[in-house]
């Protein structure tokens, strides 16, 4: 179990702290006592790279790059980190196509599986778009961290707490309800009171519709975040 985990949005369609750009994609940094981690790159790897060098993150210390889909709003970056460190390892979808595969080290994953002690992938969930979901397994709970969440956010969150089998802290990331109505979305959300999830924090594909509902049901267990924002959790 992880003691102490810190979560940095690098890139996202929201902003929360001027002088950093944001834009539509998603990449979050994730820092652990033995672990330095990037979740997707954004769609621009340069933009990525100047938000990094503003939040005083070193891109040639990430280790491992964890890849949720392959749209290119979430790998459009992977060249520009590659270039500052060749020797990375990245967790990929299997169903990568073989030129997303080119030029660095990976290792596909298919299954629910522990890629490092804490640390899991869903495996490959959806059919339209294929994705896997980070999973961090905290003193505090399960920290699940999305791209687009395109399988379902309530089909991922349940998929965590079966495999697991312990209590939901954070679910962070795309939602993918920016086209969906109200209706829908509140069903999403009380649907996700109901399996225990204790905090949100939809960004990304959410919507801001999603965003106003999820803070209205989730009240203080709502986070707004964007880039710049980051958490602490231990
Ligand atoms: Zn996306
Ligand atoms: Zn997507």
């Amino acid at each position: 179990m992880i003691d102490e985990i810190r979560i940095a949005i690098v890139y996202d369609n929201y902003l929360t702290i001027s002088g950093l750009e944001n834009d539509w994609g998603f990449a979050a940094f994730i820092e652990g006592e033995k672990i330095k981690m990037l979740f997707d790159t954004g769609g621009n790897g340069e933009l990525l790279l100047r938000n990094m060098t503003k939040m005083k993150i070193d891109p040639k210390r990430i280790e491992k790059v964890f890849l949720s889909h392959f749209h290119g709003d979430h790998t459009g970056g992977l060249k520009s980190i590659l270039r500052e460190n060749p020797n990375l390892e990245a967790f990929v979808p299997k169903s990568f196509s073989k030129d997303l595969k080119q030029g660095y080290r990976y290792r596909e994953i298919r299954e629910f599986c522990e890629i490092m002690p804490g640390f899991y992938s869903t495996g490959e969930m959806g059919r339209a778009v294929i994705e896997q979901t980070l999973i961090i397994n905290t003193s505090k709970g399960l920290l699940i961290i999305t791209g687009c969440a395109h399988p379902g956010i309530v089909e991922i969150v349940k998929r965590a707490r079966e495999r697991l089998k312990r209590p939901i802290h954070l679910v962070l990331g795309g939602f993918h309800l920016f086209s969906s109505d109200e209706q829908k979305i509140r069903m999403i959300a009380t649907e996700l009171k109901k399996m225990d999830v204790e905090k949100v924090a939809p960004c990304h594909c959410s919507g801001d519709n999603a965003r106003r509902i999820f803070k209205e049901i989730f009240g203080d267990d709502y986070y707004e975040i964007g880039v710049g924002w980051s958490v602490e959790v231990r």
